[in-house]
């Protein structure tokens, strides 16, 4: 007999044969850095006292996702910071094992030669490191502690000591105090070839763990917001020239379009078709796995669920359904899951 949510749940394809398209492990919900425009340093109240997963209940979580992915399917290893996690290492290193790609993100504060030996050891595939300025002071400006920039510039050198095949990315953030020096730094990560892989821009969001307001550029949060468009459009046109003459630019020109759109009027829609979250697998620092973290909490890797049976459950089918149906004007669209020219409508 079907329960009520399968019923509910409107089946548009053999859920069998629906694999997952990415997943993001949020290895950990805090971080050493200051950051202005992201308060993952303080404290969430949602994860306030909760245990986090083992090494050994992360690793369960690994080996039953493998069931459901090709060889080669990319796990992002994310926080607040990565690599304050005594075990993200570890489970890089499990991951390999298993046949997936591995990713990290961080702010490189942590990179000192012997953790870059420990990384290239890892067999991690990418390391994305964050620098929002060539300028020392800019970047340390915006992240709350001084030395920082230095230590990412020190980050790169040690892991290309290691290692000349580990794809080192940067991502550097658009907001008011960086725009005048994201050409320069775009130039820069292309004219270093040797040592850097790539660069990502992403544009300014509102700061994680602080409470949603639809005005918060305007209001409590506009500091780093930029305050003239024709700067953005300046900065971005060149971007957008130096993407299509081959520079190493990881954003698409249509997502680079879209931050247009986005900083011109950022309660304009921007999502034209639904997100493509229905194929996230997204685990929390505290274990709680979910596909978009706004529908339906499926389980939690600390209880033993399987990934394997939760993937296939009404309730992923449901969740599936909401998000493919979600109005939201949902900024996070523009930096991530970001799928070829998907899922932009750029107005001007
Ligand atoms: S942006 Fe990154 S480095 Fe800055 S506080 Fe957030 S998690 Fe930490
Ligand atoms: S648009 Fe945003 S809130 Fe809606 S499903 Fe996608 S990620 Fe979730």
């Amino acid at each position: 007999m079907q329960s009520s949510l399968e019923k509910k749940a409107d089946l548009k394809y053999s859920v069998k044969t629906l694999k997952p398209g990415f997943c993001c492990i949020g290895i950990v919900d805090t971080c050493m850095l200051k950051c202005k425009m992201c308060q993952k340093w303080k404290e969430d109240p949602g994860t306030k006292g909760i245990s986090q997963p083992t090494a050994e209940q992360w690793k369960v979580f690994i080996r039953q996702l493998r069931d459901l992915v090709d060889n080669g399917f990319e796990i992002d290893f994310g926080g607040g910071e990565a690599l304050m996690h005594k075990d993200t290492l570890e489970l890089v290193s499990y991951a390999k094992g298993l046949g997936f790609r591995t990713t990290i993100a961080s702010n490189g504060y942590l990179i000192d030669e012997k953790m870059a030996k420990k990384i290239v050891d890892s067999g991690l595939d990418s390391l994305v490191l964050s620098l929002d300025s060539l300028k020392p002071e800019v970047h340390d400006s915006m992240r709350g502690v001084s030395g920082v920039a230095s230590r990412v510039l020190k980050a790169v050198k040690f892991l290309r000591k290691y290692s000349d095949k580990i794809h080192i990315g940067i991502c550097t953030i658009i907001m008011e105090q960086t725009l005048d020096g994201l050409v320069d730094l775009a130039q820069w990560v292309n004219s270093n070839r040797d040592e850097m892989n790539s660069i990502l821009f992403m544009a300014a969001m509102q700061p994680n763990n602080t409470e949603v307001k639809n005005d918060w550029y305007e209001n409590g949060h506009d500091h780093f917001w930029p305050k003239d468009i024709k700067n953005v459009n300046r900065v971005i046109d060149e971007l957008i020239r130096r993407r299509k003459n081959g520079d190493w630019i990881g954003d698409s020109v249509v997502q680079l379009e879209a931050f247009k759109a986005y900083f011109k009027d950022p309660s304009k829609f921007v999502k034209k078709n639904p997100c493509n979250l229905d194929r996230a697998v997204h685990v929390s620092s505290i274990g709680d796995i979910f596909l978009c973290y706004r529908y339906a909490l499926l389980g939690n890797i600390k209880n033993g669920d399987d990934v394997r049976k939760l993937w296939y459950s009404p309730a992923a089918e449901q969740a599936r359904q909401d998000i493919r149906s979600c109005k939201d004007n949902c900024h996070f669209l523009l930096n991530c899951f970001f799928e070829g020219d998907y899922p932009f409508s750029v107005v001007a």
